[in-house]
């Protein structure tokens, strides 16, 4: 019993620890109904070429609309969906509207709009997980070389067969993949040679000194060189100043996302920012 082991144990249940879990607790009961509910939305951030300012892509983030908890940023509610694995339902939603919304614009518009998606760890360990991405692909009837799975060098880090192959699967049904906030994992580079990567994107936090940092820049500038040795594609992502633009343009790199050209925007605003930024070569 607690009691008996001394007064360390005590330290076990602090208020604040109640308060915290509590939250967790009503949290996580909210979050096992909000499929349910409809609360979860996709919001859509433009990716476009560096060189031109043109929409070629979008990325879907997840938000999480709840009449108690507000609406609710990713950064706090899927670290408990990973936890409970309740990504794995949450994250077939997201494959599933992200493939419709695109199939959709491509209806509407006819350009060739691609999609990334998130994957979180859980998710690409379900062993339904190829099967959930291939049916969402086959339910929307997108071209699969249209959607494009972003995984972070985390996933990559527990470098297991299983790992390795999923990719493969992946890349032969014609998806992308790219590594998502690259340069932050600890990772060794050597997984870029060994698995089938489309892209990297280049986390922002190497982009947000980039003018005034000049090992950020040198960092960026390798980056683009050595991803575009490899056959790899890149996205600068969190470019928010238009001088960042111009160095990024310099340095060749293909595409760019963020504040500077758009925040997320929800599926309708998203609509008419395309129609007047669409890409060059449709
Ligand atoms: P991420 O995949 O690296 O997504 C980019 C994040 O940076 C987004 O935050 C986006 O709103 C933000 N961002 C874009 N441009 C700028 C900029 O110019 N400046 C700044 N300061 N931020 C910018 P968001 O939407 O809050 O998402 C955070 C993270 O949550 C994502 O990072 C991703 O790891 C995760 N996430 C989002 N949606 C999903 C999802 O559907 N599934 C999974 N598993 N994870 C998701
Ligand atoms: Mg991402
Ligand atoms: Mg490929
Ligand atoms: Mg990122």
């Amino acid at each position: 019993e607690a009691k008996h082991q001394g007064k360390s144990s005590y330290a076990l249940f602090t208020p604040e620890m109640t308060e915290v879990s509590h939250e967790r607790l009503h949290m996580e009961s909210h979050m096992r109904k909000a499929l349910e509910l409809n609360e979860f939305q996709l919001v859509f951030q433009p990716i476009v070429e560096t060189s031109s300012g043109k929409l070629m892509a979008t990325e879907a983030l997840l938000r999480w609309n709840n009449p108690s908890l507000g609406t609710v940023m990713p950064d706090r509610f899927i670290p408990l969906a990973e936890e409970t694995g309740l990504i794995i339902p949450i994250g077939e939603w997201v494959i599933q509207e992200a493939c419709k919304a695109a199939q959709c614009w491509q209806a509407l518009t006819g350009y060739d709009i691609g999609i990334a998606v998130n994957v979180s760890p859980r998710q690409f360990r379900d062993p339904g997980f190829t099967d959930i991405v291939l049916k969402a692909l086959a339910d929307s009837h997108l071209k699969p070389e249209l959607l494009e799975l972003e995984i972070t060098e985390r996933l990559i880090l527990d470098n297991t067969i299983e790992t390795a192959d999923i990719l493969r699967q992946l890349d032969a049904a014609g998806i992308r993949l790219s590594v998502d906030d690259f340069g932050t994992g600890y990772s060794a580079l050597s997984y870029l040679k060994t698995y089938p990567f489309d892209t990297l994107k280049i986390d922002r936090s190497f982009i947000q000194d980039v003018l005034t940092d000049t090992d950020d820049s040198a960092l960026v500038r390798a980056i683009i060189n050595m991803a575009h040795s490899l056959g790899l594609t890149v996205i600068a992502e969190g470019v928010e100043e238009e001088a960042q633009t111009h160095f990024l343009k310099s340095e060749h790199c293909d595409y760019s996302q963020g504040y500077f050209y758009s925040r997320p925007l929800p599926e309708q605003e998203f609509i008419h920012w395309l129609e007047n930024n669409h890409r060059a070569h449709p």
